[in-house]
């Protein structure tokens, strides 16, 4: 058994994305802490953010309009312009920063792209993404860049026809329900990597399949893959 296409989720797979998302939360709390209480005010931004996330999609943009709407609802449509910009300006400042690849990745792939297909496939924003990619300097790994609007079943399928066929193709992610799951259930194999600081046993349902691994880092990645042959 070969696999012949290797496909990877991006934020929280080749790169750190949710210590970013940490970051701005954190300064929106600060900007906000003389008007709601910690918990009042997280909840009322996570009910926006799922509220809009069918109409914005994943990513700092949505994050950051979310924010702002945040702010309206709590200081009752009071909030002064100057508190906008400073949400907007937390919101852009995440754009702006470097890409911090995650151990072993830049090694691995460039190993493996000898050898396999690789694609990015990815929820987000294209040119955000795109813009990561490019300072990421593995744009050059990847024969295809895949940013889609949800990852599911008929996604994997449709992508894993596109670059080969399912029973010859993994999905690479940090989430066993976007990356991984799916991925398995669209005929393909699943390759859980679990974004350390985020993931626990009881966090996420296991997998338990055929096709269906965890490793705990990318750099055990060609070892697996060797493992199968
Ligand atoms: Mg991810």
């Amino acid at each position: 058994m070969t696999l012949q296409t290797l496909c990877f989720d991006a934020d929280d797979t080749l790169w750190h994305d949710d210590s970013l998302f940490d970051f701005t939360h954190r300064r929106f709390h600060e900007l906000m802490a003389a008007y709601a209480s910690p918990d009042h005010l997280e909840a009322r931004l996570q009910a926006a953010e799922e509220r809009n996330l069918h109409l914005y999609g994943y990513g700092v943009k949505g994050f950051t309009l979310s924010m702002i709407e945040t702010a309206l609802e709590v200081m009752h449509a009071d909030a002064p312009v100057s508190m906008i910009g400073e949400i907007l300006a937390a919101g852009r400042a995440m754009l702006g920063l470097p890409v911090r690849l995650l151990e072993g990745v830049s090694t691995t792939l460039r190993t493996l792209s000898e050898q396999y297909r690789l694609v990015l496939i990815s929820r987000g924003e294209l040119l955000n993404q795109e813009q990561k990619l490019a300072s990421s300097g593995l744009g050059d790994l990847f024969e295809a860049v895949e940013i889609v609007s949800s990852k599911d079943r008929a996604t994997y399928a449709r992508l894993f026809a596109r670059y080969g066929e399912a029973g010859t193709s993994a999905m690479i992610g940090n989430s066993l329900q976007a990356d991984v799951l799916p991925a398995i259930e669209a005929g393909g194999w699943g390759v859980h990597i679990p974004y350390a600081s985020r993931w626990s046993p009881e966090s996420e349902a296991s997998g338990d399949h055929d096709r269906f691994v965890r490793l705990s880092g990318m750099a055990e990645l060609p070892a697996w893959l060797l493992s199968l042959n």
